[in-house]
């Protein structure tokens, strides 16, 4: 049996535009659960609150992770895996390389 492509069939379901609004929303919880965790150090939450701090970071992690599958089915996976390939050896140029 053919294995389902979810991307594409979320696209046929919903469209392409919906689908790049909701990346964006996605992205924007990532972004407010980052902070939620940078802020649970600076007060004094109780145990279950963190808990629920590093389970909403998980998810959202976990979304944008799914999101950025789905961008690559859009715009295509081996455009992006090149733009990929380029931006890690820039990375590792900018870590590896000592400062003069
Ligand atoms: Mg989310």
């Amino acid at each position: 049996m053919e294995e389902k492509n979810i991307y594409k069939d979320a696209i046929d379901k919903w469209g392409e535009t919906a689908q790049l609004d909701q990346i964006v929303e996605e992205m924007a919880e990532l972004t407010l659960a980052i902070s939620k965790y940078k802020r649970q150090f600076n007060n004094s939450l109780l145990d279950y609150q963190k808990q629920g701090v590093m389970e909403n970071l998980y998810t959202e992690i976990a979304d944008v992770k799914l999101m950025i599958e789905e961008m690559e089915f859009m715009f295509g996976v081996n455009n992006v895996q090149k733009a990929y390939d380029k931006q890690l050896k820039k990375f590792k140029m900018e870590l590896y390389t000592e400062e003069k």
